[in-house]
């Protein structure tokens, strides 16, 4: 529930109602605006009314959060939250960030030219799988900690910021050693230990949809984390799965105005896996800026026909390069930045 108090409250009214809502074992937050001091208590409501707030004399209002996602959702925290990548990036609010590079570490050169051509075309964060999530046994599982090795060394050497993926609970330290952004994948969005273990990492998260995940099973995911004490979650569209097999996923773009509505939490789109067709990638980009995403992320590589994973949906450095320069105009016509 959301607690405003009257005007004139302290510091020390605050505290003690803080005191009250965690002796009966619910969450309290503190969240002090401008004008007034609002408080928030997550827990079981039938509870938290034993506390009769509605008739404490400092109290204005009380209302109920009703949706199920309450750390994360709008009513909660009205204003945009800013998530910071590195020193330099923030992602949310007026800035639209890209983060390109290829589906997968291959090695140091592919690694260095591709995240060069994602640089020398605009992008501000590189991408690049480590550990890869794969569907079948047989397809390469990524170079592990040796992959985290090159991208953290490459990130260096192009002064990027790196994403890269966890997929089990147990690596969570050890990525978060050499990365800037932990990327939960569509198969592990509702790997809980595992987003729970993210909730109490310094770094920040990506956390793309799960293939079969409604908007609420996302935003409850991204409640798991932020519910461990981790504020900074990307949310990412990534596609899910529908009747319509002609592409890879079936991109939901109306999930990103409507998301952007029910959390204050950034929401970036990945039209290459949400498409799977390197053609549809730039098209879908476009749209994503149009339709109010905060960024996104794309699997460029410097040989995608060479490519030891998804080469296919992997756009080549002309082609990201013509869409940042598409991008440039759509991002201003709707009030953002590059
Ligand atoms: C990826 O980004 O490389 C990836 C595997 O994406 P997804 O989890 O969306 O399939
Ligand atoms: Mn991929």
């Amino acid at each position: 529930m959301i607690i405003v108090l009257k005007p004139k409250s302290t510091k020390q009214d605050a505290d003690e109602i803080l005191q009250s809502i965690s002796e009966l074992g619910c969450k309290p937050l503190y969240m002090p605006g401008t004008e007034r001091v609002v408080l928030g208590a997550i827990g079981d409501e039938r509870v938290l009314g034993s506390l009769n707030l509605e008739g404490h004399p400092k109290v204005e209002s009380v209302t109920p959060v009703l949706s199920p996602y309450k750390l994360v959702s709008r009513e909660m925290h009205p204003h945009d939250t800013l998530v910071p990548i590195g020193p330099t990036v923030l992602v949310g609010g007026e800035k639209f960030t890209v983060i390109a590079g290829p589906c997968a570490v291959e090695n140091e050169a592919q690694m260095l030219a591709s995240g060069q051509a994602a640089k020398d075309a605009g992008a501000t964060c590189l991408r690049g799988g480590a550990f890869k999530p794969r569907t079948s046994p047989h397809s390469f599982q990524g170079l592990g900690v040796q992959g985290l090795e090159i991208l953290a060394d490459v990130g260096r050497k192009l002064n990027m910021p790196t994403v890269t993926e966890v997929v089990d609970a147990a690596d969570v330290e050890t990525v978060a050693s050499y990365a800037d952004v932990l990327q939960v994948g569509a198969r592990n969005m509702q790997n809980f230990r595992m987003l729970q273990e993210l909730g109490r990492c310094s770094k920040p998260v990506i956390l793309k949809r799960g293939m079969a995940a409604s908007i609420q099973d996302f935003l409850l995911a991204a409640e798991y984390i932020v519910n461990e004490g981790n504020p900074n979650v990307i949310l990412c569209e990534r596609g899910i799965r529908t009747f319509e097999t002609t592409m890879r996923n079936t991109l939901d773009l109306a999930a990103v105005p409507y998301i952007k509505l029910k959390t204050h939490l950034p929401v970036m789109v990945e039209p290459s896996h949400g498409t799977g067709i390197r053609d549809l990638v730039s098209p879908m980009s476009r749209a994503a800026a149009a339709c109010g995403a905060d960024g996104i992320m794309v699997e460029v590589h410097c040989n995608p026909a060479k490519a030891v994973s998804d080469g296919a949906q992997s756009l080549y450095p002309q082609q990201f390069s013509t869409l940042m320069k598409d991008l440039r105009i759509i991002v201003e016509a709707m009030g953002k930045s590059l």
